[in-house]
C-alpha cells in the first residue's frame, strides 16, 4: 500500500489512482525568467522521488510539467510586474530569449541533481487555443466575467472556493501579501484573471488574439489546461511547493471543476520551503543560491540531493554551509562505502536477502515517501552480512529512486560536472581562432592568457586546438 499526504484533506491517506495501475501526476514548472534557486530545487528534487518511488512499486506514471513563460506577475494574485518582462528588461534580451536561456539552464540544473524530465514539458506559449477554450466555457457557465477589458474568474459561484480547508486564512493570505495595488474590476477579493486585454505594461511583449481582444493569459489557467491536454479530466497526483497552495493551486481547483463540472484531482503533494536562518529563501529577497554557484563552490550538485532526501518533504529545511558540509562528508563517506562494495570477493546474490531489503525500502518510500528511512535501508545494506554482489545488487535498485549515483566511480561523475567547463572552454577556443582569423592577435593572446589563468593550457596543432586542465 502506498501512503501519500494529501493536502486536500490534511490526512496521510492510502494512494488509489483513477485507473488501476497507471498515475497521472502533475508538476508546476518554473517561471523562466531567472535561475532557480536551490530553494525551488528542492520541490522539483522531492517530486522527482515522488515519481521514481510509485514507477519502483510498478506504477506506469505520466508525469506533465507546464513552462511558465508567459502571464505570471510578481505577485502570484495579478498584480505587479509580469516577471518575464523584468527578465527581459535586465538582462537586454527579448521575452523568448530569456525563456528559452533559462528553460535550458532548468533543465541543466536538473541534470545536474538527478531529476528526471516529466513524460511531457509543455511550455505556456505553446496552449493558447487551449486556454481560450476554455476561458470561453467558463464565461459560458456564468463562471467568469468581463470587467475593464479584462476576464476574470467569480469566486463567488462557487459553493466552496477555500478547498484546502486546513490552511488558516492568515496562512492563505500570505500568498497575496504582496498585493499592493486594488484591482477595482474585481467583483470580489478572491476572483482572478483569466485573460488580460488591458496590460499595466506598454512592452508586453506576447500577446495573442482572443474573442475578448488581443491580450495575454492569466497564470492560473496554464496548469489546469495544460493538465488536461495531456491527462484528460481526471489527475491523480497534482505537485507544486507549498507556496503555490494559495492562490495558485485554489484557483487551478475553482476553474477546473468549474469548467469540467467534477472533481478534477484527488491528491495534492506539496513541499516545504527550504529555509536560511534568514527565513525562506526567494529570488525577491536578492539571495539566489543556485547549483552554479554551489558547483563554484566545489560542491556536488548530488550533494544537495542527499541534503534534502536527509530530511522529509513535509517539514521546513534549514539551509546553511555547516549543515550543508555535514551532508557532503556524510554522502562522500556513503559513496566510498558503496564503491568499496564493488571491489574483492563478490560471491553470489542471496535472493531471499535481495527481497527483504526491498521490502523496506519500499516500505520507507511507501510511508509518504520517507526518504531518510530509505537511506536507513541504505546503510543497514552495506553494514548487513550478506554478499557483495547481493549488497551491489540493492544499492544500484534502489538507487534508481534515491538518484545519488551510489556506485558511480568518482572520474565518471568528474566528467558530467565538467560538462559546463568544457563548453566554456570550447567557446573561448572558437572565439581565439576568430580573434587569430581577423589579425587581433592581442585579443587571440588575452583569451590563451583568461584560459591559462583558469588552470587550461591550450596548444595548437595539426589536428587543431587540444586542451588540457592542470589543476
Ligand atoms: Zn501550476
Amino acid at each position: 500500500m502506498f501512503k501519500i499526504y494529501n493536502t486536500l484533506t490534511g490526512k496521510v491517506e492510502e494512494f488509489v489512482p483513477h485507473r488501476e495501475g497507471k498515475v497521472s501526476m502533475y508538476t508546476c514548472g518554473p517561471t523562466v525568467y531567472h535561475y532557480a534557486h536551490i530553494g525551488n530545487l528542492r520541490s522539483y528534487i522531492c517530486e522527482d522521488v515522488l515519481e521514481k518511488s510509485l514507477r519502483y512499486v510498478g506504477y506506469d506514471v505520466k508525469r506533465v510539467m507546464n513552462i511558465t513563460d508567459v502571464g505570471h506577475l510578481s505577485s502570484d494574485a495579478d498584480t505587479g510586474e509580469d516577471k518575464m518582462l523584468k527578465g527581459a528588461r535586465r538582462e537586454h534580451k527579448s521575452v523568448m530569449e530569456i525563456a528559452d536561456y533559462y528553460t535550458k539552464a532548468f533543465f541543466g540544473d536538473c541534470a545536474a541533481l538527478n531529476i528526471k524530465t516529466p513524460d511531457v514539458v509543455e511550455p505556456a506559449t505553446n496552449c493558447i487555443p487551449e486556454f481560450i477554450k476554455m476561458i470561453e466555457g467558463l464565461l459560458e457557465k456564468g463562471y467568469a466575467y468581463k470587467a475593464g477589458e479584462n476576464i476574470y474568474f467569480d469566486t463567488s459561484k462557487l459553493s466552496e472556493y477555500y478547498v484546502f480547508g486546513n490552511q488558516n486564512e492568515d496562512e492563505l493570505k500570505v500568498g497575496v501579501r504582496d498585493d499592493v495595488e486594488e484591482d477595482t474590476n474585481k467583483r470580489n477579493k478572491n476572483d482572478f484573471v483569466l485573460w488580460f486585454t488591458r496590460s499595466k505594461f506598454e512592452k508586453q511583449a506576447l500577446k495573442w488574439n482572443s474573442p475578448w481582444g488581443v491580450g495575454y493569459p492569466g497564470w492560473h489557467i496554464e496548469c489546469s489546461c495544460i493538465g488536461m491536454k495531456h491527462l484528460g479530466e481526471y489527475m491523480d497526483i497534482h505537485c507544486g511547493g507549498v507556496d503555490n497552495i494559495f492562490p495558485h493551486h485554489t484557483n487551478e481547483i475553482a476553474q477546473s471543476e468549474s469548467f469540467i463540472g467534477h472533481k478534477w484531482c484527488n491528491y495534492w503533494f506539496h513541499v516545504h520551503h527550504l529555509n536560511d536562518r534568514s527565513g525562506k529563501m526567494s529570488k525577491s529577497k536578492g539571495n539566489i543560491l543556485t547549483v552554479t554557484v554551489l558547483k563554484e563552490q566545489g560542491y556536488n550538485p548530488l550533494a544537495y540531493r542527499f541534503f534534502c532526501l536527509q530530511s522529509h518533504y513535509r517539514k521546513p529545511l534549514e539551509f546553511s554551509y555547516d549543515a550543508l558540509d555535514n551532508a557532503v562528508s556524510a554522502y562522500d563517506k556513503l559513496r566510498k562505502s558503496a564503491l568499496r562494495l564493488t571491489e574483492g570477493e563478490q560471491g553470489s546474490v542471496d535472493e531471499a536477502a535481495v527481497r527483504e531489503y526491498k521490502d523496506k525500502f519500499i516500505a520507507a518510500i511507501s510511508n509518504d515517501v520517507n526518504t531518510s528511512s530509505a537511506l536507513t535501508v541504505v546503510y543497514e545494506v552495506i553494514k548487513a552480512d550478506i554478499s557483495n554482489s547481493t549488497k551491489v545488487e540493492l544499492l544500484k535498485s534502489f538507487d534508481y529512486v534515491l538518484g545519488l549515483d551510489l556506485l558511480k566511480p568518482e572520474e565518471e561523475k568528474e566528467e558530467s560536472i565538467d560538462e559546463e567547463l568544457k563548453a566554456y572552454v570550447e567557446e573561448m577556443i572558437a572565439k581565439r581562432a576568430e580573434a587569430k582569423k581577423a589579425k587581433d592577435f592581442a585579443l587571440a593572446d588575452s583569451i590563451r592568457d583568461e584560459l591559462a589563468s583558469k588552470g587550461i593550457v591550450i596548444k595548437d596543432t595539426r589536428e587543431g586546438v587540444v586542451w588540457e586542465k592542470t589543476k
